[in-house]
C-alpha cells in the first residue's frame, strides 16, 4: 500500500496525491457500510489498481488530527487570517471573531495585514502593535507588489494552511503569489462571486512544497464559530490568560465584577481596550445565543 493525501473529491471519486502522482480512487466498499466518509486532507493508504492510468482504492484512512466543518477539511495545522489595512478598512471585531474561532479549534494562527502599499507605515503601526502584543505572529504583505510574500511562504512550510478573511482582503491575490499555478482558478472564483452567485466550490488541497499544503478556498470568508460558553471565552484571548488568576472571584466573567484582573490590565494598558471590547461584544452574542 502507498501512503498519500486526499486532495479533492469530485463525483464520487477521490484524488490522492502519492509523492506528487495523483491517483483517482474509490473508497473501499467497507467504508460505505460503516458510514465512514473520506474528508479532503485525510492521510490515506491506497492500493494501486492501474499504475499507468493512475487508479486506485482507498484502503485505510489515518486518524485525523482535526477536522474543520467550514471548510470541510481535515488535518489542518494553521490559519492565515488575512485583512487589508485599508480598502476595505479592517473591522477589528470581525478579525477577533476569526481569531477566537481559530483558537477554539486549536489551530496555529498567523495574521496577515495585506495592501500595506496603500498606507504609510505610521497609519497601520497601531494595529500591528495590538496584535503583536496579544501574542500573534503578524506578517505585512502587499499582494500587488509581491512584498512580504517570502515571509508568508516561510510560515507555510511543512504545514497545512487555511486562508481566512473577509472578501476584498486580497486572499486570492496572495494565494496566487504563493502558488502561481492557481492563477486561473482564483480569477474564475472572483468572477463568479462578483456576479453574486453562490456556487458550491469543491475544497482542494494545493501542494506548495514538501509537506506543505494550502487549502484552496479563497471564497471562504468566515470560519465557523462553535457555540461556546461565556466562562471559556476568555481562554481564546491568549493575552487575557496571565491575568485571570488575579481576579477576585473564581467565577469572574470579566464583565462587571469587582476586582477583575483583566479589567485592571485593560486600565493599565497591558491589554488592548479594543480587544477587550471585542470580548464584551462576543460575550453579548453568546448570551443572545446568536451563531456565526
Ligand atoms: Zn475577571
Amino acid at each position: 500500500m502507498y501512503r498519500g493525501r486526499l486532495i479533492k473529491g469530485i463525483g464520487g471519486f477521490y484524488y490522492v496525491d502519492v509523492e506528487g502522482k495523483i491517483f483517482e480512487c474509490k473508497p473501499r466498499g467497507l467504508f460505505r457500510k460503516k458510514k465512514i466518509i473520506p474528508v479532503i486532507g485525510d492521510y490515506v493508504k491506497i492500493d494501486i489498481l492501474d499504475n499507468e492510468n493512475r487508479k486506485g482504492v482507498i484502503e485505510e484512512i489515518e486518524v485525523r488530527q482535526n477536522e474543520l466543518i467550514r471548510p470541510s477539511v481535515s488535518n489542518v495545522d494553521q490559519v492565515v487570517v488575512v485583512f487589508a489595512v485599508t480598502r476595505p478598512d479592517p473591522c477589528f471585531s470581525l478579525l477577533d471573531r476569526f481569531l477566537v474561532s481559530a483558537e477554539s479549534q486549536r489551530l496555529k494562527i498567523v495574521i496577515c495585514f495585506n495592501k500595506v502599499d496603500l498606507l504609510d507605515e505610521s497609519d497601520y503601526r497601531e494595529m500591528v502593535d495590538i496584535y503583536t502584543a496579544a501574542g500573534y505572529k503578524v506578517i505585512l504583505t502587499s499582494g500587488i507588489l509581491g512584498e512580504g510574500i517570502s515571509d508568508l511562504s516561510k510560515e507555510l512550510k511543512n504545514k497545512t494552511t487555511v486562508f481566512a478573511g473577509p472578501s476584498g482582503a486580497g486572499k486570492s491575490t496572495l494565494l496566487n503569489c504563493i502558488c502561481p499555478s492557481l492563477q486561473l482558478k482564483t480569477k474564475d472564483v472572483s468572477l463568479k462571486t462578483g456576479r453574486g452567485k453562490h456556487t458550491t466550490r469543491h475544497v482542494e488541497l494545493i501542494n506548495i512544497g514538501k509537506n506543505s499544503w494550502v487549502v484552496d478556498t479563497p471564497g471562504f470568508s468566515s470560519l465557523a464559530i462553535d457555540l461556546m460558553d461565556e466562562e471559556s471565552l476568555y481562554y481564546y484571548f491568549p493575552e487575557f490568560t496571565p491575568y485571570v488568576d488575579t481576579c477576585r472571584f473564581n467565577s469572574c466573567k470579566h464583565i462587571n465584577e469587582p476586582g477583575c484582573g483583566i479589567k485592571e490590565a485593560v486600565k493599565l494598558g497591558k491589554i488592548s481596550q479594543q480587544r477587550y471590547n471585542s470580548y464584551i461584544q462576543l460575550i453579548d452574542e453568546i448570551k443572545k445565543g446568536r451563531r456565526y
